[in-house]
C-alpha cells in the first residue's frame, strides 16, 4: 500500500529524517515510536503530502508524492498533533461544514455524519460547542474530521497526547475499531500506547529507523538473551555453575553476592528462544540443593527502546 524509499528531510543543513526505507501493507496498524525530536512528525507530514521530501520517494498505491501528491492526499485522512478545530462551532455544524468541503451532499452527507457519530462516539455531543468539550472529546471530533472522506489510510500524530488515562483507552478503542478496515499509521513516544494499539512498531531515532517489527519480533531480534534468577540453599558456586551451565539453552551462569548465609543467588543467562525453566528445575532436582527462588526477566519493549535511543 505504501512504499517509502530513501526518504530524507533537511531543515536548512539539519537532517531531521535520514534516508528512511519502509513498506506498509494494507490493513496494518503501524506505530512510529521515538523520543522527542526523533523525526516522527516530519515523517508523517511528508507521508501526508504536507512537506515535500528533500530526497527520496513515497508511493501510495500507484501514486508518487512527486507527481500525484493530490491523489495521495485524497487517500489519506490526517489528524495532526493539535487538531485545528473551529472552537466556537457546534460539533454537528463543524462536521457538516467539513462534509460540504469534501463534496458530500444531502443524503450522503447525513449518512456519513451518522456513521462518524457512531464510529467516534459523538452522538451525545453533536449539539455541544467544541470549546466546551474535554480534550478527549475534541480529539474524537478531530478523528471524525480525518475520517470524513472514508480514506483508506489514517495518519495520526500523537493521538493520545495530553489525554487522561480513561480518554486514552477510549481513543485507542476507536483507533483499533477503525484499524479493522483501514491502514493506520500513528506516532507516539509512549511505549504502552504503541504496544496496546499497533500490530507493528517502527522505532525511529535521530531521523533513522532503528527497529521495525511486532512487539514479539522486536524483543526476539533485540533480546538476544533472557535472564532467570535462582536462589539455592546448600549449594556451592562452582558446582552450580557446572551443573546448570550444562542445561541446553544456558549461555552463562553468574553467581551473585547474597546477604543471607547459606543462600547462593545465581543469574542464569539463556538465549532468547529458550524457556529453560523446566530443564533448570530438573537439573536442580537431581541434586540435594534446595530451590527457594526462581524468577524470569524478559526484555520488554521499554528496555529495547531505551537501548536503541539511549543517547537521547
Ligand atoms: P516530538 O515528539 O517532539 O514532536 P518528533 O519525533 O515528531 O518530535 P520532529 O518534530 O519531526 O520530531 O522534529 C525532528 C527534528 O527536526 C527536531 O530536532 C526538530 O527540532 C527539528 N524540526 C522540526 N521542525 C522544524 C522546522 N520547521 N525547522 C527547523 N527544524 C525543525
Amino acid at each position: 500500500m505504501i512504499h517509502v524509499e530513501g526518504l530524507t528531510k533537511y531543515y536548512d543543513d539539519f537532517c531531521a529524517v535520514d534516508h528512511i526505507d519502509l513498506d506498509i501493507k494494507g490493513g496494518e496498524i503501524v506505530g512510529l515510536l521515538g523520543p522527542n525530536g526523533a523525526g516522527k512528525t516530519t515523517t508523517l507530514r511528508m507521508l501526508t503530502g504536507y512537506f515535500q521530501p528533500s530526497m527520496g520517494d513515497i508511493r501510495v498505491k500507484e501514486f508518487s508524492i512527486h507527481q500525484d501528491s493530490l491523489a495521495i492526499k485524497r487517500l489519506i485522512g490526517y489528524l495532526p498533533e493539535s487538531a485545528p478545530l473551529y472552537k466556537g462551532m457546534i460539533v454537528y455544524d463543524y462536521l457538516n461544514h467539513v462534509a460540504s468541503i469534501r463534496g458530500l451532499e444531502n443524503g450522503a452527507k447525513q449518512r456519513r455524519l451518522a456513521e462518524l457519530a457512531d464510529m467516534c462516539g459523538l452522538r451525545e455531543i453533536m449539539h455541544k460547542t467544541i470549546e466546551t468539550l474535554s480534550k478527549g472529546l475534541k480529539q474524537r471530533v478531530g478523528l471524525a474530521h480525518a475520517m470524513m472522506s472514508d480514506p483508506e489510510i489514517l495518519v495520526l500524530d500523537e493521538p493520545t497526547s495530553g489525554l487522561d488515562p480513561n480518554q486514552i483507552v477510549e481513543i485507542r478503542e476507536i483507533i483499533r475499531r477503525i484499524g479493522e478496515h483501514k491502514t493506520v499509521i500513528l506516532s507516539t513516544h509512549i511505549l504502552s500506547e504503541a504496544e496496546a494499539t499497533c500490530d507493528r512498531i517502527i522505532i525511529i531515532n535521530r531521523g533513522k529507523i532503528v527497529a521495525d517489527g511486532s512487539t514479539q519480533d522486536l524483543t526476539a531480534q533485540q533480546g538476544r538473551e533472557k535472564q532467570i534468577q535462582i536462589g539455592l540453599l546448600s549449594a556451592s558456586a562452582e558446582a552450580v555453575t557446572a551443573q546448570i551451565g550444562a542445561v541446553p539453552g544456558i549461555m552463562r551462569v553468574e553467581p551473585m553476592a547474597s546477604q543471607e548465609d547459606n543462600l547462593l543467588r545465581v543469574n542464569v543467562i539463556c538465549d532468547a528462544q529458550t524457556d529453560a525453566r523446566a530443564d533448570l528445575y530438573a537439573a536442580i532436582k537431581a541434586t540435594d540443593w534446595i530451590l527457594v527462588e526462581m524468577s524470569r526477566e524478559t526484555q520488554t519493549l521499554e528496555t529495547i527502546f531505551r537501548e536503541l535511543t539511549r543517547e537521547n
